[in-house]
């Protein structure tokens, strides 16, 4: 019998309500799969600074990072909103989870599931099938740069200030991963920057093809303009497998894909460092206009501690099942608010959780 220890970080708004079906479907993975969930339990975000005065603790800092794998549910509100005090902001404590554990790989697949092909923004036989893995650099770029800042110019008016920065150092390992996850699936990367217009996009295409001719010849890469890989995602998206991208591009261009699939209650993501635990979380907020209602679509969360199971945990054919789980019951019609179509049955939360567990069962 295999131990993992999981930290678990439900954080505000939905968090808690989406957390309690993940609970639901790990005890399912042991009764089925021979394994131990030793879970920890924490505060992030608005609550934890409600409770501690800080949006994470040292000591829940601590815990995560002897886990094997950190799930979290989302952070914020309008209840901080205004808070000027930037390190005492909800968001202030994942970004320090982030920063602490070197979580400098942010995963973040963008698949459409078949039955829920014509919510998507684009034509069904464009998305259907669509399964792209988006590889973005986390730590590094233009949201890290120095110098950065807002100056008052010598002859009146201002200038704000941002720097791209990257290393060789940065690109490598970021390549690296998108190269590994690549070898998993199709063999295919696109790397997208500005190479055209940006030295630090140079230098990261100079990277990739270096690496790549060294070490992963065996997997395709093909180079593309950020801006071109934004009007391609948009026009004929499964000519993609993987995209390797930096911090800022990836920002936006997984967020671009991320409506091709659907709902945003449907996304999951990874942040991964070199060693350590990994930290997964649903792409969504903490959507406070449905929270406390049981309302919320708790497959994102779920479809992320999949991801743990597979990428943290080498439990991939328990990923695999429960995958499938999220498919048969989209197939059968099943559907919380988010995702609600003409003919389809709308559900609550705990009912989405009950038609996975028993798909799964079954
Ligand atoms: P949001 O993702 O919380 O909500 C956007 C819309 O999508 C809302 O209408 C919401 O009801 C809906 N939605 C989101 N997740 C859903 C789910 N699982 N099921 C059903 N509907 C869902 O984005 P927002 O409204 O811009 O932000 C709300 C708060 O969340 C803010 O405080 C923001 O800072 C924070 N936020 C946190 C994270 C995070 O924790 N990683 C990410 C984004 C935003």
């Amino acid at each position: 019998m295999t131990t993992h220890s999981i930290m678990i970080l439900p954080g505000d708004g939905i968090g808690p309500e989406i957390m309690v079906q993940v609970r639901r479907i790990m005890m399912w993975v042991e009764k089925t799969h021979k394994v131990t969930f030793a879970v920890s339990e924490g505060l992030i975000g608005g609550c934890s600074y409600e409770e501690n005065g800080v949006p994470l603790t040292d000591e829940t800092l601590a815990t995560a990072r002897m886990s094997d794998a950190i799930i979290m549910g989302c952070v914020g509100g309008p209840r901080w909103d205004g808070k000027t005090d930037y390190d005492k902001r909800p968001e202030a404590g994942l970004l320090r989870l982030r920063k602490e554990l070197d979580l400098f790989a942010n995963l973040r697949p963008a698949i459409c599931f078949d039955a829920l092909a014509d919510a998507s923004s684009l034509k069904r036989e464009l998305v259907s099938g669509l399964d792209i893995l988006f590889v973005r650099e986390l730590a590094g770029g233009v949201y890290f740069g120095e110098p950065r800042g807002i100056e008052n110019l010598p002859g009146g008016g201002r200038v704000g200030i941002n720097t791209q920065r990257y290393t060789d150092a940065e690109i490598i390992r970021i390549a690296r991963v998108a190269f590994e996850m690549a070898r998993k699936r199709s063999g295919r990367v696109h790397s997208a920057e500005k190479a055209n217009v940006m030295e630090a996009g140079l230098l990261w295409r100079e990277e990739v093809t270096k690496l790549h001719a060294a070490e992963y010849s065996d997997v395709k890469l093909e180079h593309i303009l950020a801006d071109n890989c934004a009007m391609q995602l948009v026009k004929a998206p499964k000519q993609f497998d993987v995209i390797l991208t930096d911090n800022l591009f990836g920002d936006i261009l997984s967020d671009a894909a991320a409506m091709l699939t659907g709902s945003l209650g449907m996304l999951p993501s990874a942040s991964l460092g070199d060693d350590g635990p990994g930290l997964y979380e649903p792409v969504h907020g903490s959507a406070p206009d449905i929270a406390g209602q049981g309302i919320a679509n708790p497959i994102a969360a779920i479809l992320s501690f999949a991801m743990a199971l597979r990428y943290s945990l080498d439990m991939g054919s328990a990923a695999d099942q429960i995958e499938a789980a999220v498919a048969d019951v989209l197939a059968r019609g099943l559907r919380t608010g988010d995702l609600m179509s003409e003919g389809m049955q709308l559900v609550n939360t705990a009912d989405m959780g009950n038609g996975i567990l028993s798909a799964l069962e079954n």
